[in-house]
């Protein structure tokens, strides 16, 4: 079974090429990057400007093949639901799918010269967390694991890559 990386419309093929081996070390299994991508424009909402990340996730259940363990969904558009201003990502608790922006992790987002390091880091954090979900994770209450809620980019950087020992122990039985 492996983790499949789907381009969710265009997308720099490097963020995914440096995203697959650091997700296949963390969750320990095979983790390849698809051919094809999704184009998101189904999803794309004129009076908001941005995309329904829950409608991308229900589009995406079609590209889950048999060996296929989760699906994890990148893109570069600006993701919502109807109920925030915005969404870093999305998840179907308890899997298949899951889907994370890179839109609001760049630094250009906030005025700030590019800074293709951080935007690696930010994608790798929000894909753990994201993937987290889809393994029946909830929200952390230690900050520093990648499970804890963020609701801006400030705490995401305060945060690690990895889960702590106890989200850890939930998703692997050692
Ligand atoms: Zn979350
Ligand atoms: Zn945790």
């Amino acid at each position: 079974m492996n983790l499949h990386l789907l381009p969710i419309g265009d997308l720099d093929g490097g963020l995914l090429g440096k995203l697959a081996p650091a997700l296949a070390e963390i969750f320990r299994v095979p983790c390849t990057v698809a051919h094809r991508c999704l184009n998101p424009e189904f999803a794309y909402h004129r009076e908001r400007q941005q995309y329904y990340s829950s409608e991308i996730l229900q589009a995406m259940q079609s590209h889950v093949s048999p060996d296929c363990w989760r699906l994890l969904g990148v893109t570069a558009v600006d993701l919502y639901i109807p109920i925030l201003t915005f969404v870093f990502g999305e998840a179907q608790i308890g899997g298949p799918c899951g889907l994370v922006s890179a839109y609001r992790l760049r630094q250009e987002f906030y005025g700030l010269p590019h800074d293709p390091e951080i935007l690696r880091v930010r994608i790798l954090k929000e894909a753990v967390h994201e993937i987290g979900h889809t393994l029946d994770l909830s929200h952390c209450d230690d900050y520093q694991c990648a499970m804890a809620p963020s609701h801006a980019v400030e705490w995401i950087d305060l945060k690690e890559h990895a889960l702590c020992d106890s989200c850890r122990a939930r998703v692997f039985v050692d």
